[in-house]
């Protein structure tokens, strides 16, 4: 049995009961078995093992108390994957569904971004199963404050910089921040980004992922001469990568017809994004909300995937796994023939064999997403500056970075002799690529 099979068979043993981390890790290894064959050597170098183990996992209790009185417990986590490029850098989520599986899924996923967008960062991902949907400001301020007094002795702007993720916008990130000031009695603005902008942010960070997976797009409609201006586009999510997605693809002149939440889904001819903004942003309310206050539009129950409308484009920004085989299947009897994911494994691996199949371009969210972490390493530069840049400036750097991963993209193709639309390969190898060679370079760690 060759290398690459060993392990998977190991780790699907070790992991048992890890589905979400071994769903990532057979995707991202099976499309890299390629520089495994060229590179027999790193089996005596233990490489894959080095790449697949965290270098560290921090779990931790958080107890805090609601608005009732009552003492709440959650589990907070750190899983510091590879620093090998810099230090750790990857988002906190808070939700429910958080666990070990599904943030060992995400660190290592983060990894091989990371090293995409070619910055001095490493990859990691932390967060917690606490729920803040339904809670009020000061039930978030406390549970931020609980999370951080643990984990302020794990992270620094050199150590470890944690950012946004699901549950975890300028809001929350205010909170941890603060108290991470107030623990260590000093202001070190690089430890978290996606801070505000009177106390260290960046402009357009906010609006970083969803931007960046449209240049992302663009480039590869550009590169098989197509244009972005007329095409049709449905969104699933309606938070952070979903609105400001839809906001530059609008902007573009591509028509988005629906985007969804995690109970519905909106069809609407004229998208008032300001008014999703207002729900999601302002109220934290629901999709539902849209069309009485749009005074246009319809909403539906359930998934965005299960309706039948012509469109070009799927730009998945909710969730992992939201889109299976007979999704993918209905996708593309619908028209649509490039899928950019704005979320992180928002495609199961059975969907992803069939957008290749089928010849769909498949854009995958360790590089179409990268534009957030990319500008997390931006605002890290101007902390360290203390200096800020315009918006026009950043947004042009974001561009430049997106370019420049699809670059890397397209360099794999040639050089492995892909298919043309198998970003999926070209991704994990360039990233891949970039985080051996300097694992190499420092020694056994
Ligand atoms: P938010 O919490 O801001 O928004 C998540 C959105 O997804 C919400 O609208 C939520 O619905 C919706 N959602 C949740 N579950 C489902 C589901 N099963 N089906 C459809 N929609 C669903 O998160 P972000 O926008 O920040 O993150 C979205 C994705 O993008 C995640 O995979 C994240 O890891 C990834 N990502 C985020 C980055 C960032 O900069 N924020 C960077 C790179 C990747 P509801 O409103 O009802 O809760």
């Amino acid at each position: 049995m060759n290398y690459l099979n060993r392990i998977i068979d190991e780790y699907k043993i070790k992991d048992a009961s890890q589905p979400e981390f071994l769903q990532a890790m057979e995707e991202v290894l099976n499309s890299v078995a390629i520089i495994f064959e060229k590179h027999p050597e790193y089996e005596q170098k233990a490489i894959l093992e080095r790449l697949l183990e965290p270098e560290r996992i921090i779990k931790f209790k958080v107890c805090w108390c609601d608005d009732s009185g009552k003492t709440n417990v959650n589990r907070g986590y750190r899983v510091q994957y590879n620093s090998a490029l810099g230090p750790y850098k990857g988002g906190l989520r808070f939700n429910p569904s958080v666990n070990e599986s599904v943030l060992k899924f995400l660190g290592f996923e983060q990894v091989f971004k990371n090293a995409l967008t070619t910055l001095p960062i490493g990859g990691g991902k932390g967060g917690s199963d606490f729920d803040p949907k339904g809670k009020s400001d000061n039930e978030i301020m406390r549970f931020c404050q609980a999370f951080m007094s643990e984990l302020y002795r794990h992270i620094g702007p050199d150590v470890d910089v944690p950012a946004g993720d699901m549950g975890v916008g300028a809001r929350e990130i205010g909170y941890l921040y603060g108290h991470y000031r107030r623990l260590k009695g000093a202001s070190e603005r690089g430890v978290l980004t996606g801070k505000g902008l009177s106390y260290g942010g960046s402009l357009i960070r906010k609006e970083a992922t969803g931007y960046g997976l449209i240049y992302f797009v663009e480039e590869i409609l550009k590169e098989n001469n197509k244009e972005i201006k007329g095409l049709k586009a449905i969104i699933s999510g309606s938070g952070n990568v979903a609105i400001y997605a839809a906001e530059k693809a609008i902007e573009k002149g591509m028509k988005v017809l629906g985007l969804s939440d995690s109970k519905g889904y909106i069809i609407d001819d004229n998208i008032d994004i300001n008014v999703i903004k207002e729900i999601k942003e302002v109220k934290r309310g629901s999709l539902k909300e849209y069309v009485s206050m749009a005074g246009h539009g319809e909403y539906f129950e359930g998934s965005i995937y299960d309706m039948d409308l012509k469109y070009d484009i799927a730009l998945p920004c909710g969730t992992q796994n939201e889109i299976n085989l007979d999704r993918a299947k209905r996708m593309f009897i619908n028209g649509c023939f490039l899928v950019g994911e704005g979320a992180n494994m928002p495609s199961d691996n059975s969907a992803i064999s069939y957008y290749l199949e089928k010849g769909m371009f498949i854009a995958p969210g360790k590089a179409a997403n990268a534009g957030g972490v990319a500008t997390s390493a931006l605002e890290m530069s101007q902390n360290s500056m203390r200096y800020n840049w315009s918006k026009e400036e950043v947004d042009l750097k974001l561009q430049s970075i997106m370019k420049e991963i699809h670059n890397q993209c397209l360099s794999s193709i040639k050089e492995y002799n892909l298919s043309n639309n198998n970003y999926v390969s070209a991704a994990n190898i360039a990233g891949m690529t970039r985080v051996i060679e300097a694992m190499l370079a420092q020694g056994d760690y």
